[in-house]
Order: structure tokens, then sequence, then C-alpha cells
């Protein structure tokens, strides 16, 4: 089983107080986490941090030694979550990195009690930091150490520590670390995306990502292809249109097909995303291309309770009802866990959401009261907007490079929401806000009964 290990910029920059307070000894920390686990892949998000107290450990510049009682309070606020992990964390002021053999049979002491505390069966993990804020992880599961699959830390800026050593780049994996180049695509190698919706930017985002050289993708999508889509989703053929093949499905024998040895792994889910939550929430990074204000929702929510970055696009198109348009633009938000939320910034309104949430439990009612047209305000079933919804989807694709890379100029704080308008012809953008009051308070809570806080999820 894969582990991997979710934080937020907040929970890093508090660990990194505590772990190097400039004394030059070693410090410790309990970070206590939720939980996303499937057959295969185990991600452990960021829940809170618990200092141990200097005063109370022994600490020298090689070695610490702190006092099992330190773990009362990570247990207690455990009680409040569905499935909690407790992930320790010590630092190397010396830059050491990598675990030493006292470490070895510190950790192996440390996690078989704490195997014993839940008896899950769901693997623990230990941290070093690095003087730098760097980071080496390994799981524990079974008797065994397993190094972490990605140990992330999600802020404006999104960094992925690689955990043979702390540099939270490719470099020092290989040589090629130049962005838009041997960097980006060895980073994405890594990285498993998910594209909620794959439509006409979806399918435009799941092509960029295939040739850009994501290692895994997921493609969720509840439609399959007809006629009418054929002039707007990438890869869609007519054969797909008379088959009535499931958008997911055209799309992954597509990309296989096309890239061959090259493409990513692809992972078709059929259906919506209340239907496909829970694998999405194992991805490192999730795109929502829909125009269902109840999956925005869905979406918002994965953010933070799973500790994930998400990148919303959309298509805003107006008739002006004399044939031309009043309005024509589209907009791209960077959501990060813990931060404000789409919710906040008025990507979707929870009327619409009440509204939507018919279309599962009574569809026929849905289909009578809803009909929005792709362009709000007329019924045009075979809307030529190809270039503008590959416009959006570059956009949204670019959006996940520069958090990467943080290549931009500028705070990317200040830059989160960013919209074109066709019309007037000028590109804007507006900073984050404060933590959503909604949304911020589930960061890190990982699976909860019900799933996603929500009734009537499967
Ligand atoms: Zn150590």
């Amino acid at each position: 089983m894969r582990v991997s290990l979710r934080l937020t910029d907040d929970q890093h920059q508090a660990l990194k107080a505590q772990l190097h307070p400039g004394d030059g000894r070693e410090a410790a920390a309990w970070l206590l986490c939720g939980r996303r686990c499937d057959s295969e892949r185990s991600i452990l998000c960021g829940r809170q941090v618990f200092p141990i107290a200097h005063e109370a450990s022994v600490r020298t510049t090689h070695s610490i030694t702190w006092r099992m009682d330190s773990l009362s309070p990570v247990l207690d606020a455990a009680q409040a979550l569905a499935a909690p992990a407790i992930v320790h964390i010590h630092s190397h002021p010396k830059g050491a990195a990598a675990f030493s053999t006292v470490d070895d049979e510190c950790d192996r002491v440390l996690h078989v009690d704490l195997a014993k505390i839940y008896e899950d069966g769901e693997p623990s993990a230990s941290l070093i930091m690095l003087p730098d804020g760097g980071l080496i992880g390994r799981g524990y599961r079974k008797g065994k150490f397993a190094p972490l699959d990605g140990a992330f830390v999600i802020g404006h800026l999104i960094r992925r520590f690689p955990t043979a050593d702390g540099n939270a780049t490719a470099a020092n994996e290989d040589d090629r670390n130049q962005v838009f180049g041997g960097g980006t695509t060895s980073l994405l190698s890594k990285l498993r995306v998910a594209v909620v919706g794959c439509s006409g930017t979806g399918s435009v985002i799941a092509e960029l990502l295939a040739r850009l050289g994501v290692g895994e993708l997921i493609l969720i999508d509840p439609d399959v292809v007809e006629d009418k889509n054929l002039n707007r989703i990438i890869n869609s053929m007519q054969a797909h249109a008379t088959m009535a093949t499931p958008k997911v499905d055209a799309l992954s024998v597509s990309i296989t097909r096309n890239l061959d040895r090259n493409a990513p792994r692809v992972i078709p889910l059929r259906g919506t995303l209340a239907e496909a939550w829970r694998f999405t929430a194992t991805a490192d990074a999730v795109f929502g291309c829909t125009d269902s204000s109840e999956a925005r929702m869905h979406l918002d929510r994965l953010c933070h309770q799973y500790v994930m970055p998400y990148i919303d696009v959309g298509v805003d198109l107006r008739a002006d009802k004399l044939g031309g348009v009043s309005y024509a633009g589209m907009a791209v938000h960077y959501l990060r866990p813990g931060g404000d939320s789409l919710l906040a910034r008025h990507g979707y309104r929870m009327e619409t959401v009440e509204a939507e949430s018919l279309r599962r439990t009574d569809p026929e009612l849905y289909t009578e009261r809803v009909r929005i047209g792709y362009i709000e305000g007329v019924d045009e079933d075979r809307p030529a907007v190809i270039s503008i919804n590959t416009q959006a989807a570059s956009m949204a694709v670019n959006e996940l490079l520069a958090r990467l890379h943080g290549y931009r100029s500028g705070r990317p704080a200040d830059h989160s929401s960013r919209y074109v308008n066709l019309i007037e012809e000028f590109q804007t953008s507006e900073p984050s806000g404060q933590p959503c009051p909604v949304m911020s308070p589930l960061c890190g809570l990982g699976d909860t009964n019900p799933p996603l806080g929500l009734v009537g999820l499967s």
C-alpha cells in the first residue's frame, strides 16, 4: 500500500517553529491526522499539530527522548475523528537527511504501540524535519517501514517532498529539474490528479495533463458521448456517440491508445462526484470542470477535509437575445485546505446545491425544473465553444504548474481567482480571502460519518 501525507502550510510553519527553535538541539511533535484509505493508497491528512514541550524532553544535538504521556492530548483530540492517525515528527538540526539507527529502534517500539491503540491495521508514519523545512518520511504498517509516497505541503504553493531526501523538488532525484522541461515531467509523473467533469473543459484538461506526463489520471463523469458533444469534447469520436460510450471510457481509451507507453494510468469512473468521492479524495490535486453546484460544494469539502489542492474552472456565456452575447468570460480558482472556499467566493450558491440534489433523489422532477443551457438565456445544444473551453482549460492547467513550481512573480496569495473577460478583453485576479468559517474547520478531518458530513452520499 502506498502511503502519503498532506499538511497545510500553516501546519508546516507551526512544526518548523517547534522543531527548529534555534538552539541547535533536536525537538519533537505529534501530528494528528484524519485518513482516507482505499485498497492501494492511504492518505494521512494533517488535522492538528501537538508540540512536545522542550522542557519535558531530553534534547541533545543528535537525539531526543520524550515521554509517552505527551500523547494524552493527541489521543483526546483523536476521539473526535472517525479514522484518526498519529504521526511522530522530530528534527535533525544538523541536517542529517536519513533516519538514524536510534530512530529505527525508537520508531519500531512507538509504531507497535500506536498500532495497538486503534487496531485498524492502517498505517502510521514518522517524519524528520530538516533545518530548511524539508521533510523525510516513512510509513509503518504490519511490522514494516516503507518510504512515504510523497509528503505534501499545500498552501498558496504546492510542495511535494520526496522521501529519499528532504528536497521539495525533483532536482535531487535526477538531473532533470527544468521547469516546463524535465523538471515538470518528472514532478507530474509522481502525481495522481482527478478531473471531475469530462466534457468541453474537462476533456481538454485531461488531454493536457496526460501529455504533460501526469502519472495517474482519475476521470469522473456520469454521462455518455452524444452527437451534440462531438464539436467540443477532445478525443471523442462519432463511434463513441453511436455506441453511447461513457465520456470517461471514451477519453480513457483515446489517451491510452494515443500515448501508448507514455500514457498515464487512467482510472475512469462513470458517475457523479457524490458516487466517486472516495477515490477522488486519494488524488494529489483535483480539477473541478463541472457546471454542477452540488459537485462544486462536494469539491470544496474534499479540498478541506482531505487537505488537497482544488482548481475550479468555469466558462460563462450569456446571450443578448439578439443572436449575440452580452458576456463571455472564464474564471479559474485556486483553493487550498484551511483557507477560503469556493462557497465564500460565491462560486456556487447553496440554493442551487439544494435544487440539484433533486437530480439524485428525484431525477424526473429535476429535469422538469432545471433546464439551464450552456449559453445562459438560449436553448443551444451544440454551442461552438471549443476554443473558449480550451483557453479556460489551459489557464487551469497552468495554474497547477505555477502552484507546483512557484515561477510567477508577486505573491501567490494575491492571485487566487483569475478572470478573463472576452468582451472587454482584459484579465484580472483577486487575492484569497480569510479562512472560510464553514469549510476551513473541516480541514484534515479525513473520513467522516456520514461521508463528507452530508446525508445521502453513497
Ligand atoms: Zn533522528
